[in-house]
């Protein structure tokens, strides 16, 4: 999609800190962290929110998380504990419409979240 901050990301046209890149899915930092860890992982295909994911989508969500759980015991946060999100439509927080799981570490989370 032309017109979506994280399609650029995946294109290279926007620079973000890149983790992880596959044919499927890109890893990078969160602009705006909010733990020590807080990596941001997207498919490349357009998905807007986790509502327009369908059957088709399920080895590339599964891919999606392969890649944050091996993303956490890289940075050494899978031990003590850390947090895959993923915000649906604005109800719950979410503010760029490409569907992505935020993986946030490094610190003590808390139960339940804001
Ligand atoms: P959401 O609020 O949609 O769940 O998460 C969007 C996330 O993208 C936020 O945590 C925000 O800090 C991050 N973000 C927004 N714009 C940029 C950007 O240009 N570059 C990077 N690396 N992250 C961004
Ligand atoms: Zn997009």
């Amino acid at each position: 999609m032309t017109d979506c901050l994280f399609c650029k990301i995946a294109a290279g046209t926007i620079p973000a800190k890149m983790i992880h890149q596959d044919d499927l899915v890109v890893a990078f930092d969160d602009i705006n962290p909010q733990a020590p860890q807080h990596k941001i992982i997207i498919p490349r295909k357009h998905i807007a929110t986790l509502n327009d994911i369908d059957s088709h989508d399920n080895m590339l969500i599964g891919h999606m998380v392969q890649t944050a759980t091996q993303l956490a015991k890289m940075l050494n946060i899978a031990d003590h504990g850390y947090r895959l999100v993923m915000n649906c439509n604005p109800g719950a927080g979410q503010t760029v419409f490409h569907i992505h799981f935020h993986l946030l570490g490094g610190r003590q989370m808390t139960w339940p979240p804001g």
